[in-house]
């Protein structure tokens, strides 16, 4: 490990000379100490989230081509938080000698680690469902069975549901607790009744939902018009409710609204409680920006708060584009150089602030690409950044087709304006993702199983 740090010093020495001292002084003086080195991975400790992506995206490759000078050994930095470094620490403390388990692996990789119940802000909209959840957290397996959570998109249903989760996690690491999406649970069954071996694969199915302790099914309302597996759901569920395991449900709607949805499943869903999340109220949106702000910068009593009101003016009901906004105003303001003034929010939301505050914005195409990049990257577990990056990387290249083909065929964007949005690719390399998906279509079930999943969401995000 000294040997790890003293290459970073090193490195830092080197680096200093490259940059402007004040870059320096705002990204590295509190970069001091390094975690761990592990499979040629120097971790470097950094200590905002914000400093690591700034860290990563503008000055990693340069510092590794630094150290390639200082070792004769391949090795690289990687950065790291000091709360990633907290969580790690944690982990290990419940269970020093045993490594993870093929189980926990999928926990900590299924369940994301900042929808907390702590980092959950409360009003009016959401205090019946954030009540109901940390009861369900605090007895799993009794009360509630199952907790419907419904509300609109982006009002925090999957962070409340995750919250159980990691709650229940955090009192006994050896539940079992299957997180799944609707869709990932049909795409499961599909795969289990439709390979070339379906012994083994049902068999896996099985293992995976039936031994659950907890199991949380995010939006639901993808399996309407699924008959065949809301049959299978609904086995499960039984099976399930039967021994005592708590499950929680989230949708867009109402049990009873659910369309084509088998009754007997429906009134399942009623037998337990059902809770609304509704559309937050002023305060507490601005409250909730101020708990992001706190992730973002270094001292966030930087931003005036009356930046904060005049943000969550325009967006109003959904706090996923709230978020968004208030993540791109800083980043634009840093990166720019400038003041964290009211004045400076219409610059740096330039094309995403609505018209008219609380107003939906009515440049139709741009909405477009960032509802279909939105569902796109939700569906695949991306970020939108993921989606524009320049990574060749297989799994983030079939979303970027996946995303590019929406918008040219269902929506006829232009491949230029396509590219754009994409990372200023030429309208050549549009097309090549288009055609791409146009000839994976032809015989791959699995990508037309995206594609119509994918459709689905977006008109529902349209809708709204
Ligand atoms: P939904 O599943 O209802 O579409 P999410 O749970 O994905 O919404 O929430 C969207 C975003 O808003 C997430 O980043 C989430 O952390 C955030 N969010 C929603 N409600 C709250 C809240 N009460 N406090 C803090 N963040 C919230
Ligand atoms: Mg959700």
């Amino acid at each position: 490990m000294d040997e790890a740090l003293a290459l970073w010093q090193k490195t830092l020495d080197v680096f200093k000379q490259e940059i402007s001292p004040s870059d320096f002084e705002d990204l590295f003086s509190e970069v001091t100490d390094v975690y761990k080195e592990e499979n040629g991975y120097i971790y470097v400790i950094v200590p905002l989230q914000f400093n690591k992506y700034r860290i990563e995206v503008f000055y990693r490759e340069a510092l590794n081509e630094i150290l390639k000078t200082l070792t004769p050994e391949t090795k690289k930095f990687k950065f790291i938080t000091k709360e990633e470094v907290e969580k790690e620490k944690a982990e290990k403390k419940i269970n020093p000698l045993i490594t993870p388990t093929e189980q926990q692996q999928v926990h900590s990789r299924t369940l994301s680690p900042i929808y907390t119940f702590k980092n959950f802000e409360v009003g009016e909209s959401n205090r019946a469902a954030f009540l109901y959840a940390m009861k369900v957290a605090e007895t799993p397996q009794k009360l509630y069975n199952p907790l419907y959570i419904f509300g609109d998109v982006g009002l925090g249903k999957t962070h409340l549901m995750t919250a159980i989760g990691h709650y229940i996690l955090d009192n006994n690491i050896e539940t079992n607790i299957v997180y799944v999406t609707s869709q990932q649970f049909a795409h499961d069954y599909f795969l289990a009744t439709n390979s070339k071996n379906p012994a083994n694969n049902i068999e896996s199915f099985y293992n995976k939902y039936h031994n659950a302790d907890v199991l949380l099914v995010d939006d639901i309302q993808f399996l309407e018009n699924k008959i065949q597996t809301q049959e299978e759901f609904f086995k499960l569920f039984d099976s399930l409710v039967n021994q005592n395991k708590q499950v929680v449900i989230t949708s867009d709607k109402p049990a009873n609204e659910l369309k084509n949805m088998m009754e007997r499943l429906k009134s399942r869903f009623n037998w337990g409680l059902s809770v609304n999340i509704k559309t937050p109220d002023k305060n507490l949106r601005v409250n909730i920006l101020k708990s992001k702000l706190l992730t973002l910068i270094k001292d966030p009593s930087d931003v005036p708060i009356e930046v904060l009101e005049e943000i969550s003016d325009y967006f109003t009901n959904n706090i996923r584009d709230l978020e968004g906004a208030l993540r791109t105003y800083i980043t634009y303001c840093v990166c720019m150089n400038l003041p964290f003034t009211v004045e400076n929010i219409k610059e740096a939301l330039d094309g995403i602030l609505p018209k008219q505050k609380g107003e939906q914005k009515d440049d139709k195409n741009a909405n477009l690409i960032m509802v279909v990049s939105e569902e796109v990257a939700k569906y695949c577990h991306l970020s939108i950044k993921d989606l524009t990056s320049s990574s060749r990387k297989q799994q983030l290249a079939y979303a970027r087709h996946l995303a590019m083909y929406l918008l040219r065929t269902e929506y006829g964007i232009g491949l230029e304006e396509i590219g754009d949005s994409f990372g200023q690719r030429d309208h050549s390399s549009v097309s090549h993702g288009v055609d791409k998906i146009e000839s994976m279509l032809q015989d791959n079930n699995m990508a037309k199983m995206d594609v119509e999943n994918i459709k689905k969401n977006i008109s529902k995000a349209l809708k709204k």
